[in-house]
């Protein structure tokens, strides 16, 4: 293995512990800032924040995307809204209340320390956004307004309507436009990364392929940071925009950084159900709208009546009479499951067995359709335009769906990888969410990372230096750009006859199957056996056409689709070796009377980051030990 499994975590109070690393870590002076060049991948909220908050203390960045504009990463995407610990609403929230709510929402499967962190920053996330322009909501009296999201009790969701993600990007993107007009951020554009290269055990660049002229280059730095977000779509339908994918942490992970946890998959509980076998996406509706809207579904099996014409006392509102205490506002794993079993039980309100109603009628009678407009309009309207039925007169039809993911490249306190110049922020990260994210908590994380952290820890380890001189004449970039030549030549040689996007459908089929919302050692052992027999396949099949010096979207997706194939292996040998349930990953074999997850802390209380070995040997797990000194463990509660 390459570097070390270390966490690096400060010694002293978990309070103290930040404040005090940032004074004993080490600082590169101004001037000599201007020697260090650092490459940023990724300009959604974890890198364009980075990118900009690097710029700004004086490195030459070089950012790259594969969008045509970096205000276009996916994070674009987000809705519902930022968690903060700020108490605005003086309804009992505080640092460690939100540290305690993520912790035991993640199933006490993450590092205490960074989630303590992260419940500190998360107060001057805000004020930063704040002070950038962010349009968040507000009160009458003018303060910012908050929302509730699940597994929490507090409101601390700070939010702009339905499309919180795309204001905070304009704001990070517009601090990122400075530092470009400035000329301390090449941005490049349209620009996919194919490779890390490493020299003497340090990452020092990156090769890239040009995706509209199809040229391969080699990039050289003193430092390279991935902010590459999740890999949710390596079940083909996720609520994910379609270019989401695996490729710049996999190849990097096949450089010697170690995968953890990457059997952690969020399935998101309301999403629109799947519609037809022609479908190439899935769209969620916000976790805000359970703060209003109420889950349902018949009492009587089968029941095809109008949802108006069921009287109330014929409806189960199962998560209000499982979850009494949190309703419908239980974490997203619970809430995901519980509809999964209403529907496997028969009670789904979708023909095919995938539905029940999100409802809005109460909320409605309180509020007014205006007051819920203003909440929701625009998530309203979507619903809408997608399925044809207006959610103001009928309830939503929703069903879990692939979103999030919790496992990512392992890094250590510093948010670097066990590769030494490699940090991994944002969603690419495994960092704070353990085996559960709670809403809200992933455009925390991700500014956290960018805006907070990585300018800390980053220039800590670049002034411990002592970095050879490198450009990319080096004959490190020149093997790898050769592979990467190689790698795309063979893809564009098979010239089968079926196309990406069908092998891409089949992987995602079975692994929704087989390592999706419910596993088991049997179905997990037949997964395995299915990725390598259909990975053999796409290299004997798959059609590309096209060529590789020109735009050709097939050759990228191509690309891509063969790291899911590969990464599909650790994702199930993760989930196979994890006898266990926590959080979002629910083996069948072990699950208490009530049908909750039943974790094995004694066995299983660590992360397991996953060290490739080559194509032909199975990759070796390492163990990072957890240990809870703040939050007691305890089996999750939501009743
Ligand atoms: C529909 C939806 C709604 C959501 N709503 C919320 C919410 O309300 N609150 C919340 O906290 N979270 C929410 N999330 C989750 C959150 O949006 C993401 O976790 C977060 O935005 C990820 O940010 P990121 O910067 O890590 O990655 P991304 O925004 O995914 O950005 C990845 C960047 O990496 C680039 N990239 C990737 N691979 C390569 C490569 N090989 N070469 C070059 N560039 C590459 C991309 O071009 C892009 O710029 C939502 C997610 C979805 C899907």
């Amino acid at each position: 293995m390459i570097g070390e499994l270390r966490a690096r975590i400060p010694e002293g109070p978990i309070q103290d512990k930040w404040e005090r690393h940032r004074f004993e870590m080490k600082l590169v002076n101004p001037a000599n800032k201007r020697r260090f060049e650092v490459i940023v991948v990724g300009s959604g909220l974890a890198g364009a924040s980075a990118a900009a908050s690097l710029a700004e203390l004086g490195y030459h960045v070089s950012c790259f995307c594969f969008q045509d504009s970096p205000r276009r990463a996916h994070s674009i995407a987000a809705q519902g809204g930022i968690n903060a610990a700020k108490n605005y609403q003086n309804d009992g929230d505080s640092v460690w209340r939100l540290f305690y709510d993520t912790v035991k929402g993640g199933d006490f499967r993450s590092r205490e320390a960074n989630v303590y962190r992260l419940a500190e920053i998360s107060v001057q996330i805000i004020d930063q956004c704040v002070a950038q322009g962010v349009p968040f909501a507000r009160e009458y009296g003018g303060l910012l307004a908050n929302r509730s999201f699940g597994g929490a009790q507090v409101s601390r969701t700070f939010y702009a309507r339905g499309q919180t993600g795309q204001q905070l990007l304009l704001g990070a993107y517009q601090a990122l436009s400075r530092q470009i007009g400035l000329g301390q951020v090449q941005m490049y554009p349209r620009t996919e990364m194919l490779d890390l290269v490493v020299i003497d055990g340090r990452a020092r660049g990156i090769v890239v392929r040009d995706l509209v002229t199809g040229a391969i280059t080699s990039h050289a730095a003193h430092a390279v940071v991935l902010a590459t977000g999740g890999y949710s779509n390596v079940f083909f339908l996720s609520t994910n925009a379609k270019g989401c994918n695996v490729t710049a942490t996999w190849r990097a992970a096949k450089r010697g950084a170690l995968f953890a946890n990457p059997c952690f998959t969020q399935i998101h509980p309301t999403c629109i159900p799947a519609h037809g076998a022609h479908q190439s996406k899935l769209t969620l509706m916000s976790e805000s709208l359970r703060n209003d809207g109420r889950i349902w579904v018949p009492k009587k099996k089968g029941d095809t009546r109008r949802p108006a014409a069921i009287p109330v006392s014929e409806r189960d509102y199962y998560l209000e009479r499982l979850y009494p205490s949190f309703g419908n506002l239980v974490p997203r794993d619970v809430a995901s499951r519980r509809a999964k079993d209403m529907c496997d039980d028969g009670y789904s309100v979708v023909p095919g067995g995938h539905g029940v109603y999100l409802d809005f009628t109460d909320a409605i009678a309180r509020l007014g359709k205006s007051g819920i407009a203003e909440r929701y309009g625009n998530l309203f309207e979507m619903y809408e335009r997608i399925t044809g039925e207006n959610p103001y007169d009928a309830p939503m039809r929703i069903y879990p769906a692939p979103h999030y993911t919790m496992g990512g490249l392992w890094v250590d306190y510093n948010l670097m990888s066990n590769l030494p110049g490699l940090h991994v922020i944002g969603e690419a990260n495994y960092s704070d969410h353990g085996a559960n994210r709670l809403g809200a908590s992933a455009l925390m994380q991700g500014l956290a990372d960018g805006y907070f952290i990585l300018p800390y820890t980053i220039g800590d380890y670049l002034a411990q230096g002592k970095l050879e001189p490198v450009d990319v004449s080096h004959a490190a970039f020149r093997r790898v750009e050769a592979e990467v030549r190689e790698r795309t030549s063979r893809l564009l040689a098979v010239n089968g006859s079926q196309s990406v996007d069908a092998f891409h459908r089949e992987l995602g089929t079975l692994m929704w199957e087989q390592c999706g919302m419910s596993r088991t050692k049997a179905g997990l052992e037949n997964g395995l056996q299915q990725v390598r027999r259909l990975r053999e396949r796409f290299w004997k099949e798959v059609f590309v056409g096209g060529k590789g010096e020109d735009l050709n979207q097939s050759l990228e997706r191509a690309g891509r689709v063969a790291d899911f194939m590969e990464f599909a292996e650790v994702m199930c040998l993760d989930a196979l070796q994890r006898e266990e349930s926590c959080g979002a990953h629910f083996r069948e074999e072990y699950q208490t009377p009530d049908g909750e997850a039943k974790r094995d802390d004694a066995r299983f209380s660590y992360v397991a980051a996953w060290e490739w070995t080559g194509a032909n040997s199975a990759p070796v797990g390492h163990h990072e030990p957890l240990s809870f000194e703040y939050v007691h463990l305890a089996q999750r509660s939501y009743t």
